[in-house]
Order: structure tokens, then C-alpha cells, then sequence
């Protein structure tokens, strides 16, 4: 009896085998025959581990070279007009990428996941035709190494709403096009075996539907299903619960639905219905999104629930999504300690909890190794409630004794100090925080860290670095200065690696977009701070100047929203430690004398979640957490934040909550459009709105930086307004942004003498 399913698996390989063979072949290296060649090898190791771990349903069709989205739009024929002379594997990493003559498509974000997929294209005039020989092939090479495989595809009303019209028409309008050679592509299927399973992700039925698209749920579905008698069809959704869609799914004669109970517990609502309709529930009970080892008594009695309503024939157990999202396996990391190691698992680690919690729902007999570990399992949850490595007192009773909560003073008395003391002019100029990360400085922080280079000579290498950002500021007149961030590798991992509770691994990469993959910290156990994160960077910087000196700290949600986050308490509990941690370095910097300091919230959009109906809790944590982290200012420290967005219209208020003094923003690309929305809600606090694009080498004119000013002010008047590039100059270099910060302090003096005269 076959129980057990994986939506699908990692393709970026063990130790990213996948990235290796791309790049090398992008480089002109290797050939695309050999990178063809590594493919189907990584293919089929994947395959057969997951065999070998006893799962049974596996997947073909979720290996791809870049993206599986853009692997849609080539099955479809959806190539943007600007790439039409292109054919095969030229066109396919042209629009990932772009070439000489034509720009990449667009990126974006997979729901809330870190994963990026390549936006399609879709013109009126668009010429579809299907190209299916990517599945057919992928699913015969499984079966020639003995694996009858699941084809995994794109749902059709997911792809088409992930989709961008060029000629804002509706991009439904395309929909009965596309449904055809889905039809097609059924058929040919259908050739391949005496029974396929085909599983349709429609990520998108997590969302707030409107009725129009939830009205086409069922005429695609029925159309779908009855194409072949030999093909079963799953519908597959995950981060969310789906009911609105999975109710009207239910209708439709599809096979089964697979749904998500981990992130999704509403999904336990619909138990009923699909009882009703004597469908396959695929529960997805196994997180394929966070690494933290399942507590198998918790599943099974998670599955005792379902199983009041879904009869054991007609159950299977899941990963709750792809296990893209988590690194590959736990088996390298030699350097892990043991503790934390054992509350961990990876891909290859899900395999087995999938098999073996199926055999514990299902009482089959589990092997002499998996007793073991059912038994080890026990022991391991337990030890997590109570171990010190896992649960920190001190900050736990901290937080409950907490009695100061935000800052004392509000803005209005606030701002009023703060001008005072500091005596800035309007339209002060500023930065983000960061400078060019040159090789030097890499090489510094990199032989530093593998005890190649002493403390002291790592140290003097950071001061020169820092000595340099501040002469070179002071030189050309900026008003509030940054010591630039050569310390920071990235500004979520410094933090993590000096504060407590949170843990780095040697090779637990995910894909982020095409080779790209990042290894987030892995926030563990209770977070503190034991000792210092900035200061004595900061207060470096300051000794060397006699102009004001930002400190620079990277955000409570931010931190959270970039790192895998423990399961065992809630998200929020974990932003309320490192904005306590955070607190006492800003009292710290303050009492060294640091009076402004910027508190970092780059991904603070980032963990908005998929359903409507919990933004308000989100924003409720997010907004207390930011402010927890702020609450030890002084009246007369000012409290700067920064934002890497430009679309504040959903969240304005949610913005003037957080109640920073002052706000740092990109809109160097909306020139004063985006910004109305500051002015039309009365906004009251101070704002930086970038002047110019950080993202290109580009350096911007000083008429066009007068330009972009003078529209500034078009919004808004100047004594609310900062001046600075919309984000940190880390990835840019010195020349260009020398000129541009010349070029920008220049601008704000023309501004300044044209108004006052
Ligand atoms: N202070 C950081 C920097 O300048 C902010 C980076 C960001 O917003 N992504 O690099
Ligand atoms: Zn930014």
C-alpha cells in the first residue's frame, strides 16, 4: 500500500552540485552537454534516495535548470517578444538572466518563502504552443532506473495569476488557451504508463480569492480530470489553508487534494466535506519550510484527528510543500554541536520522519533502527523543553518583568530635543550605512575568521577601512556620517553570530533564485545578548570625527524574517528576545555616546502573511518588537530606521507605529508617486527618500539629484525631509560612489541657496 508522498525535492543537489555545473557552464567551462550530463545525474541520485528512505510517491518534473515557473512559461511558449530569435538553452538562460540585447524577465518573491521565481511574460499577441518534452523525458529517465514517478505541473490559474500582462489586459483572458494544451499535455501523458499520477500546484488557493477566480476553479478542474481515466489528479496548495478553493474542488473529479497542516491548521475545518466526498487527502504533516526535527508523537496525534474523518485507505501522509525551501541534509555539518544538531532535520532527514511517521499512523512494522528512533525522538523533544542550551532563564524572566515597553516621550517633544541638540539643517544628508565592500576588506574579515590573521591585525585592517569612510565623508560634506559596515559580512549573520541562541551550519544552502542559494542562522534556542554587537565599531568612528556618527543595527524582524526560526514558541516570543537584546545595545551605544542610531527593518514587508485576516496579529508583534527594541532612547537619542521599499500604501500606518524619528526609504525609481502617500495620511516624522537607484553602477547627475529633490518637495516640506541614496553601498564601487555622494552633497547645496534666496 503506498502511504507516503514528498511534494517535491531540492534540485540544487548535496553540496549544491547543481550551482557548480551551471556556473561553470554560464562561465563558458564546461559545455551544455556536461551540464545536461550532471542534471540527469543529480536527478537521479535524488530519486533513489528517496526511494531508498521508503517514500512513495516521488516526483519528476521538479528538477529544473533555473526555475519551475520559467519552466511553465517554455512548456507554454510564453517568450516576452524581446527574446524571439532565441532558441533551446540560449533562450531558456536569456530569460533568466538577460543577454546583451535583451533585459531578464522579473523576479520575485515565492509567497512568503524566500525563493524567487521568474515572472512570465504575457503579450496579446502571445503565440502558445506546447513543448512537453522536458516532462515526458524526465518522467522516462525515472522510470529507467525503476521509479514510476508523479509528474508534478504548474497549476494553470497559480501560473496565469503569477503572470504579468505587458498590455494590462486580464491575464485570465488566456486562460481557455492554456487550458487546451494542458488537455494536450494530459493526453500525451496518459501514453506513458497504465496509471499516472499528475499533481498541479495552485499555491496560489492560499490567498484571499475573489470570486471571479475562485469561479474558475471548477470548470479548469473538470476539464483536467476528465481527460484520460488513466491519469489521477492531485491539487496540491501549502502554506495556508486552501478551503475556499478546496471546497469547491471537492466538486470536481479530481483524485486527491493535498493540503498543508502545518502552516495551514484551518485545513482541519474542511475534514469533513472531503470525508463527504470520499476524496484522497494527502496531509502534509512533516515541515517542509523550517528544519526542525518533527515530534512524532505530535504528528501521529495530529493524524489521530484526521483520521476521525478521512478513512486510512483513503489517507497519505506529506511533507506540508516542497522541500526546496529546506537545505539538503544534516550529514556534513561536523561542526555542529550535538544538542543542537539532534533537534534538526534537512531533506534527507524529512525523508525518513516522512516514512516512518506514515508506518506510525498506518501500525505497520517499523525496522529495528526505526524503533530506535521513535524512541530517541521521545527523549529529544523532552530534553528541548529543558535544556539549557535551548532555554535561557535570565532573558525569559526579563521579558515577563519587562515594564518598559516603548519609549517615554512622544515625537512631537522628541523632535523638538533632538533638533535642539543636534542642530541640523533642513534636507540633512546621509547614507545608508554601508560602503563599498572592497577585497581588501574581505580578505580580512575572511582570514580572520580562519585564524589566519590575529585580532589586532584584523582590528587595525577594519580602522583603516573605517578611517577612510569618515575622511572621505567629512571631505565632501556630508552632514551625518556612517562608519560603513566592513565588519559585516551580512547584516543579519554578524548579528547572529555575536548574540546567543542562534546557530550556523557549514552547508545548509537553499535556493534562492537560479545558483543563487543562502544559508540562513538558525535561531535555536533563547536569544541574549552577552556582550557587545557594535559599539566599539561605532564609537571608533566617532572618535575620529567631530560630526555626528549613526549607529547602525539590523532590526528584530528583520533578523527574524531572514533566519529559520525555532517551532517550539511562538515567532512573536522570538522577536520580543532580540528586540531585548537589541535594547540594551542601543542603551549602551547611547551611554558611549552614539545619539542617533539606525535600527535596520530591510525585510520588515517580507513575513506579511498570505491570508488577510492575520496581518493585524503580524503587525501587532512586528510594530511592539521594533518599538521594544527602541524603548531605552533617550529623549534626545534619535531613532532612524530603514526600509528597502518604496510601496508604503498598505502599510503606512503600521509605519508610523513602529515610531522611529526618522525613516530612510527607496524611491529614487517612483520619483514623488510613491511618496503622496506620506503626505496624504499627514504623516509627521522625519524622511529620507532615496534620491538615487543604489542598484546600477550608474552615477547620477547633480541636476538630476536637484530634480529629484525639487519633487520631493513638490510632497513635502523641507524640514521633514532627509537626504540620502535609497539604500547601503555595499555591493557598489568607490568611484561610482564617490561621484554620486559628491554629486548628491552638491545637489542639496543648490537646493538649499536656491530657497533661501
Ligand atoms: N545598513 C544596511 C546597509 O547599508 C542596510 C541594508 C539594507 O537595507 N538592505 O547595507
Ligand atoms: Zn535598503
Amino acid at each position: 500500500m503506498s502511504k507516503n508522498y514528498v511534494i517535491a525535492f531540492p534540485r540544487i543537489g548535496e553540496k549544491r552540485d547543481l550551482k557548480i555545473a551551471l556556473e561553470l557552464y554560464w562561465s563558458g567551462e564546461s559545455s551544455y552537454e556536461t551540464l545536461r550530463n550532471e542534471a540527469s545525474n543529480i536527478r537521479k541520485k535524488h530519486w533513489l534516495e528517496q526511494k531508498e528512505s521508503g517514500i512513495d510517491f516521488i516526483s519528476s518534473n521538479d528538477f529544473s535548470f533555473y526555475d519551475n515557473i520559467l519552466d511553465t512559461s517554455i512548456l507554454l511558449n510564453v517568450i516576452p517578444a524581446r527574446f524571439k530569435d532565441l532558441k533551446d538553452e540560449e533562450l531558456y538562460f536569456a530569460l533568466a538572466r538577460g543577454n546583451k540585447e535583451a533585459a531578464a524577465c522579473e523576479m520575485t518573491k515565492w509567497f512568503n518563502t524566500n525563493y524567487h521565481y521568474i515572472v512570465p511574460e504575457i503579450s496579446k499577441d502571445a503565440n502558445f504552443e506546447l513543448n512537453s518534452k522536458k516532462i515526458i523525458e524526465e518522467y522516462k529517465e525515472a522510470k529507467s532506473i525503476g521509479i514510476k514517478t508523479k509528474i508534478n505541473l504548474s497549476g494553470i490559474i497559480t501560473y496565469l495569476g503569477l503572470s504579468k500582462s505587458v498590455d494590462n489586459e486580464d491575464v485570465y483572458l488566456n486562460l481557455n488557451k492554456i487550458l487546451s494544451l494542458y488537455v494536450e499535455l494530459l493526453k500525451e501523458i496518459s501514453l506513458l504508463d497504465d496509471e499516472i499520477i499528475v499533481q498541479f500546484d495552485e499555491a496560489l488557493f492560499v490567498k484571499d480569492l475573489d470570486t471571479k477566480t475562485l469561479s474558475l476553479i471548477k470548470p479548469v478542474y473538470d476539464t483536467l480530470a476528465k481527460v484520460s481515466s488513466n491519469i489521477k489528479i492531485v491539487v496540491s496548495t501549502y502554506f495556508e489553508h486552501s478551503n475556499e478553493a478546496s471546497k469547491i474542488l471537492l466538486q470536481t473529479p479530481i483524485w486527491a487534494l493535498s493540503l498543508d497542516f502545518v502552516h495551514g491548521s484551518d485545513n482541519l475545518l474542511i475534514l469533513d466535506d472531503i470525508k463527504k466526498s470520499n476524496k484522497v487527502l494527502i496531509a502534509g504533516v512533516v515541515d517542509g519550510r523550517n528544519i526542525f526535527k518533527s515530534d512524532y508523537e505530535a504528528k501521529v496525534n495530529l493524524l489521530n484527528i484526521i483520521k476521525q474523518s478521512i478513512k486510512e485507505e483513503n489517507l497519505i501522509i506529506s511533507s506540508s510543500c516542497s522541500l526546496l525551501h529546506v537545505p539538503y541534509t544534516l550529514d556534513n555539518e561536523d561542526k555542529l554541536d550535538t544538542e543542537i544538531k539532534d533537534i534538526l532535520a534537512f531533506a534527507r532527514e524529512k525523508l525518513k520522519e516522512i516514512s516512518i511517521i506514515s508506518k506510525l499512523c498506518f501500525k505497520s512494522e517499523l525496522s529495528k533502527s526505526e524503533k530506535e528512533e521513535v524512541v530517541n525522538n521521545k527523549i529529544i523533544q523532552d530534553k528541548r523543553k529543558l535544556s539549557k542550551t535551548f532555554n535561557n532563564e535570565k532573558v525569559q524572566n526579563e521579558l515577563k518583568n519587562l515594564n518598559k515597553l516603548q519609549r517615554s516621550d512622544k515625537y512631537e517633544d522628541r523632535i523638538k530635543v533632538q533638533k535642539e541638540f543636534f542642530k541640523y539643517e533642513d534636507l540633512t544628508t546621509t547614507t545608508i550605512g554601508s560602503f563599498p565592500q572592497t577585497p581588501e576588506v574581505r580578505k580580512s574579515r575572511r582570514l580572520y575568521k580562519k585564524n589566519e590573521i590575529s585580532k589586532e591585525v584584523y582590528e587595525n585592517d577594519m580602522k583603516e577601512y573605517i578611517n577612510d569612510c569618515i575622511s572621505f565623508q567629512e571631505e565632501i560634506g556630508l552632514d551625518v556620517l556612517v562608519h560603513g559596515e566592513p565588519e559585516r559580512n551580512d547584516m543579519v549573520e554578524y548579528f547572529g553570530e555575536l548574540l546567543e541562541g542562534f546557530a550556523f551550519t557549514q552547508f545548509a544552502w537553499v535556493q534562492s533564485y537560479g545558483s543563487r542559494c543562502v544559508k540562513p542562522p538558525i535561531i535555536y534556542g533563547d536569544v541574549s545578548r552577552e556582550k557587545e554587537l557594535t559599539v566599539s565599531w561605532a564609537t571608533y568612528a566617532q572618535s575620529r570625527t567631530s560630526k555626528i556618527v549613526k549607529g547602525m543595527l539590523t532590526g528584530p524582524v528583520t533578523i527574524l524574517n531572514w533566519s529559520f526560526v525555532r517551532d517550539d514558541i511562538k515567532k512573536a516570543e522570538v522577536a520580543k528576545q532580540i528586540a531585548l537584546a537589541l535594547s540594551h545595545e542601543i542603551d549602551d551605544l547611547q551611554k558611549a555616546g552614539i545619539k542617533m542610531i539606525q535600527v535596520d527593518e530591510a525585510a520588515f514587508k517580507e513575513g506579511y502573511p498570505l491570508r488577510s485576516s492575520n496581518i493585524k496579529a503580524y503587525e501587532k508583534w512586528a510594530v511592539d518588537s521594533f518599538r521594544l527594541a527602541v524603548s531605552k532612547a533617550h529623549i534626545d537619542t534619535q531613532i532612524h530606521t530603514h526600509m528597502c521599499y518604496s510601496q508604503f500604501n498598505d502599510i503606512i500606518s503600521t509605519i508610523e507605529d513602529m515610531d522611529a524619528d526618522v525613516i530612510t526609504i527607496e524611491t529614487s525609481r517612483s520619483g514623488n508617486k510613491l511618496l503622496k502617500i506620506f503626505k496624504e495620511v499627514g504623516y509627521k516624522k522625519e524622511l529620507g527618500p532615496g534620491v538615487y537607484d543604489i542598484h546600477s553602477p550608474r552615477v547620477p547627475s547633480v541636476d538630476e539629484i536637484v530634480k529629484q529633490i525639487n519633487l520631493l518637495l513638490e510632497v513635502l516640506p523641507k524640514k521633514q525631509l532627509w537626504i540620502n541614496p535609497d539604500c547601503g553601498l555595499k555591493t557598489r564601487k568607490w568611484p561610482e560612489v564617490k561621484q554620486s555622494l559628491k554629486n548628491l552633497v552638491e545637489a542639496v547645496h543648490i537646493v538649499r541657496n536656491a530657497k533661501t534666496s
